[in-house]
Parts: C-alpha cells; structure tokens; sequence
C-alpha cells in the first residue's frame, strides 16, 4: 500500500470504512508528514494534533459499532485560517486577531464535521484575505512545494500548498477574487470557486462580501465534489445563501460526458506567459480529441475588470474591517492614562502595510464627492461585465483561459509592486464580479512549475464544470506530486 498520508479524501474514506486502516492509524501518517514537511513548507498557521486524534478514535469506534460515520468520514481536512473554527484560533493572519477563539464554527467547518471530516489544523494566508502569494501572512510566507523558493499563489496559500505536499487530504480556502484558484493553479491541484449564495459564507471572516465564496481545493475531481455536496446548500444564518437544492447530493462524476460547447476568451490568452497559454492550448488540443466545440471569443468587459473589482474590493474591505477598533479586538486598553494618540497608532499597527492601503483606498473611494466618480463607477462596470458574460453562457457551456497569467515566481520577487501583484488577478476576477463558478485543474508544468487551467460556467453549472475537468484530468498525463 502506497504512505496513507498520499490518499485523497475519498480513498482515505473507503480505507477507513472497510477497515483496511484505522481513522488513527491514517491521521498519525498525516502528522508524521506534517513533522517531516512543515518545516519547509509553511503552510499552517494552528496545527490541532491532540483533537485530531481524539476525534479519529471516536470515527474508529463509530465504525467499529457500525454506526453511520459520514460520507468523509477519517478524512484530515485543512481549514484557511480566516474561516471560524469552535475552540481554534482564527487570526485571519494578522496581528488584531492573534489571540481570537472563535466560540462557534462556520457553517462549512460544521457540515464537515457532520460527515466525519477531521480538522488537522489552521492554514496560512494572505492577511484577511488580501493578496495573491501569502506573502503579507504576520506568520511569514508559504513556500511551492514544487519548488521551494517559489511562492505557492494566494491567499489561501496555505490550503494549496498543504494539500498539494500532503500534509491533508483536502482543505477549504475563500475566493474574493481567486484566491482558491490561484493557489490551486500555483499548487498543481483542483480548486473550485461556486457560484456565489450556494456556499454559506456564516462564519467567514469577511474581506468583500459580495464577492467571496469559499471553496474547495483537493487533489481529484472526485474529491471536490465530495466536499462540495458535503458543504453546498441553503443555511439560515447566512441570507446571500440561496434556498436550492433539496435534494442533496447535488454534483456527480459521470462515466461518460456528452460533447459540450467551449469558448477560449482572447483578452485572457493575449498577453500571458508564453509557457502558459502553450500548455492551455494543449489541454484543449484533449478537449477536440472528445469531440468539443471550441470557438475562440472576445470579452470586452474584460478589460474593465480589474479596476472594477479592486475598487469594490477594497470599499468593501474598508468598512468590513472598521470593526477592527482595538476595543472588541486587539489589544486591550489601558484603563489608566488613556492617549489617543497611543490608541490609534496601536490600532494601525495591528494591520500590516497592505491592509492599511486597501482601507485608505477604500475609505476614499466611499467618501463624499468621490463615491459616484469611483464606487458608483465600479458598480456600473460590474453589472456590464455579467451581462457581457452571461450572455456569452447561451451561446457557449464554459468559457475556458488560464487561471493566472503567469507561472509561480519566486518569494519576495513582486513583493515591492502593489499593482504588479494586482494584475496577475486578470483572469480570476471576472467570476467573482459576476458571480459565476469558475474551477482551476492542473494542465502542465513548465520547468517543474505548475500551470492551471480556468473553466467558467453559468449560475448553477458546477456539474458542467466537473465534467469537464473530470475529463480533463482523465486525459491529461502529468506530474501528480511534488518531490518534497
Ligand atoms: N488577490 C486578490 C486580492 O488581493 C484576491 C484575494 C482573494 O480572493 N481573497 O484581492
């Protein structure tokens, strides 16, 4: 049998209900991996061993007693470390929530651990969410376990990373503007961003509300699936949640995939790296070879992207974060010799650099007289930008490009370069405008550095996106783990 740490979900799963293994047993392998990785790798914030174990020998005795233990059942799962967790730090990697307990646990973490799965620990990111490498992580960077020196995308790095050296089978990450994507695409794993209200967002500690939705990142096809049936679905604590699907689950992996329509969007091919829309050519090159359509279209609204996002983004940003005061969170104050200007320049350096740019940016483009000339705008941009998409979706099934115009870089490389960094999100933000679901799947290495490929569907489609990267992956013969 091939180390128990190098199972997926699923395979972990069927081990431990057949008896082949022990939850115990397999979650000792994960740590015993985590021991001989992290300290390379970097990818957890929190690490939870001792509950870990306690809730895989209470898994064993459900078995055991053959008592029903879930459909992920065993099964080590990493959550980012800005979705809440009862009990487990959350610190959303920043120093104003270093010593936050959440005292309950998102919607997300508890529908997993309703069906058996075992949180192994928190993961690393970018501080609440912002950024594209965990690079402005307080806890230091992530590094690529393919290549060390390299960052691992973001800002659920974290969650890339660890399941792509792994160091857990599965992991939660949230997508504002592709931040489950990037890092998925980065990490040569599958990362699916869903169609925004189908995922509660209850106990996600928000950075743009509108725009973010969490997700899976796994190492199959199957396995987001898995996760997304165990995770999807209506939840009263959360009213962007959409009341659908009763009948549960929803997604599936099919057999055999009839033919669809593809459209290869220009604006997204045009001006990335050359090794990286070889690859994307190549993978459609498969995509022929089953019979597909595929016709190659522009986006204009494309090029309005980015502005459009940033700007709501980090208006977003700014009030969501308001709440960061130092009184609720932070540090406690003194109740002797209170200073103002003590208490705001503490304030300000519980938030790194990056945080404070976006909520100054923020701030101003809410701010009387520059609202409608920049917010409103954006607003605007946004509602074409979906129409634009969405009409596309009646003509074609998926829009397909990359998922990051460029390969992995190497740590400290853009660090320098705010809007360098912000223009590598050309290709992720168009879903989260429109609020789309959009997948990466692994499509190719250039010099031992992973590529992704980028599937976009319709509100709802996510069964056409697992059709197509179930055949995608099928088809495709590439590296599958990083020597680390
Ligand atoms: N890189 C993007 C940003 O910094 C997306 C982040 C995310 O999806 N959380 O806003």
């Amino acid at each position: 049998m091939s180390n128990l740490y190098d199972l997926g979900a699923l395979e972990a799963h069927r081990g431990i209900n057949q008896g082949d293994f022990t939850a115990e047993e397999y979650v000792w392998s994960i740590i015993e991996r985590i021991e001989r990785v992290e300290g390379k790798v970097h990818a957890f914030i929190t690490l939870n061993k001792e509950n870990a174990l306690n809730d895989a020998r209470e898994i064993d005795k459900k078995i055991r007693t053959k008592e029903d233990a879930g459909s992920l059942a065993g099964v080590t799962v990493g959550i980012k470390d800005n979705i809440s967790t009862h009990g487990l730090k959350t610190t959303c990697a920043s120093k104003m929530l270093e010593n936050y307990v959440p005292p309950y646990d998102a919607t997300v973490v508890e529908r997993l651990k309703n069906h058996g799965a075992i949180v192994i620990g928190k993961l690393n990111l970018d501080e609440f969410g912002m950024g594209s490498t965990t690079e402005y992580s307080r806890y230091g960077p992530t590094h690529n376990p393919w290549n060390l020196d390299y960052v691992p995308g973001g800002s659920s790095g974290g969650s890339g990373a660890a399941v792509s050296s792994r160091e857990c089978a599965i992991s939660l990450g949230s997508d504002t503007g592709g931040s489950v994507r990037c890092p998925a695409s980065f990490c040569s794993v599958v990362g699916l961003k869903p169609t925004y209200g189908s995922v509660s967002r209850f106990g996600l500690i928000s950075y743009a509300n509108s725009l973010e939705q969490i997700g899976p990142i796994c190492r199959t096809v199957e396995d987001v699936v898995t996760v997304m049936n165990a995770i999807s679905g209506h939840d009263p604590n959360d009213n962007t949640c959409f009341l659908l699907r009763s009948n549960v689950p929803y997604l599936h992996i099919k057999k055999d995939t009839a033919p669809s329509s593809i459209a290869i969007v220009k604006e997204l091919i045009d001006g990335c790296d050359p090794a990286v829309s070889r690859t994307i050519y190549s993978a459609l090159d498969k995509f022929k070879e089953f019979g597909w359509e595929s016709t190659e279209i522009s986006l204009k609204s494309v090029n309005y992207a980015l502005p459009s996002y940033y700007t709501i983004a980090m208006a977003e940003a700014s009030s969501n974060l308001a709440r960061y005061d130092n009184i609720r969170y932070g540090f406690s104050l003194p109740v002797e010799g209170f200073e103002w200007n003590t208490y705001i320049s503490n304030v300000r350096s519980n938030f790194g650099e990056e945080v404070k740019r976006r909520i100054l940016i923020g701030s101003y483009v809410l701010s009387s007289g520059y609202y409608s000339k920049y917010y409103l705008k954006a607003r605007q941009l946004r509602s074409l930008l979906r129409q634009e998409l969405l009409s596309n979706f009646g003509k074609y099934d998926l829009l397909v490009g990359p998922t990051m115009p460029v390969l992995p870089f190497r740590i400290g490389e853009k660090i320098d370069d705010p809007l360098k960094m912000y223009l590598m999100d050309v290709d992720t933000v168009l879903a989260n405008l429109a609020g789309i679901p959009a997948i990466s799947i692994p499509a190719g290495h250039s010099n031992g550095l992973p590529i992704g490929l980028q599937l976009m569907a319709g509100p709802f489609q996510e069964q056409k996106l697992i059709d197509a990267a179930s055949l995608l992956e099928n088809a495709i013969d590439i590296a599958r783990s990083p020597e680390i």
